[in-house]
């Protein structure tokens, strides 16, 4: 489990985290959802140290978290990080080897993610000849390369249309069925069908949290106010 605990992140007089608590448990799709702005990939990069928090902390199991512990989450970040003229195994090869996979485990798991994705017969492309829509779903393959203990993904699926998105999500779901996982969206339509838990963050702060069904029956006409607004 991942345990966010009072982070806050200042910019000199401007929060735009500020005093964010909420956890992500194994087996649960965690969608956490705001508006542009509201400080979700802020706070994405403290969970993955890539930020420094102004306050509080991460726990992974209860323990502070560790820098070999975030080295073993799958994260797709905002900036993407791909590289175009790559192609799709060598490029999740290297990934891979990033992680310590040996070379031949590295070569069977990135065949069999490429069998999952639907995306074997593009194997030798180069990433800026695929679709926008298959970029994303190779970024998503690509965090889950190392076979991770859980996953953080900052807006995986924009872009996908929603078919794509539901194809992912099975996907995930399949390959990350016992891990922590959190994803950014600022749809929350999307996020309240997917999602076991949610997380709704406005002007940096949590408005409200909890799992889907219970926030839908509490409050939906306020949260929906809050993210319109
Ligand atoms: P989006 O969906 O647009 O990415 P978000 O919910 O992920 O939005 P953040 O990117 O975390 O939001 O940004 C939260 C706020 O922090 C924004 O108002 C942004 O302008 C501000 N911010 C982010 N980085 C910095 C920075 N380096 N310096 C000053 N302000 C920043």
């Amino acid at each position: 489990m991942i345990t966010v605990e009072k982070l806050s992140r200042r910019y000199g007089d401007v929060t735009v985290v500020d005093d964010v608590s909420f956890e992500v448990r194994p087996g649960r799709t965690t969608g956490f959802v705001g508006a542009n702005g509201a400080g979700k990939t802020t706070t994405m990069r403290m969970i993955m140290g890539v930020l420094s928090a102004s306050a509080g902390e991460v726990r992974w199991k209860g323990e502070p978290i560790t820098a070999d512990v975030r080295r073993s989450f799958g994260y797709m970040p905002e900036e993407r990080g791909l590289y175009p003229r790559m192609n799709l195994v060598d490029q999740l090869v290297y990934f891979a080897r990033l992680h310590g996979l040996d070379p031949r485990d590295a070569r069977s798991r990135v065949d069999e993610l490429l069998e999952h994705f639907d995306l074997t017969d593009r194997g030798s492309d180069l990433l800026d000849t695929l679709s926008l829509g298959n970029q994303q779903r190779v970024q998503i393959a690509a965090s889950l390369v190392h076979r991770p203990t859980a996953l953080v993904l900052d807006e995986p699926f924009s872009g996908l249309d929603p078919l794509a998105v539901d194809s992912m999500v099975d996907l995930l779901q399949q390959e990350a069925a016992d891990l922590p996982l959190l994803f950014s969206s600022h749809q929350l339509d999307l996020v309240e069908r997917l999602c076991d838990d949610l997380v709704i963050l406005a002007g940096g702060r949590v408005v409200a949290a909890g799992p889907v069904d219970e926030l839908r029956d509490r409050g939906a006409v306020r949260y929906r106010v809050v993210m319109d607004g």
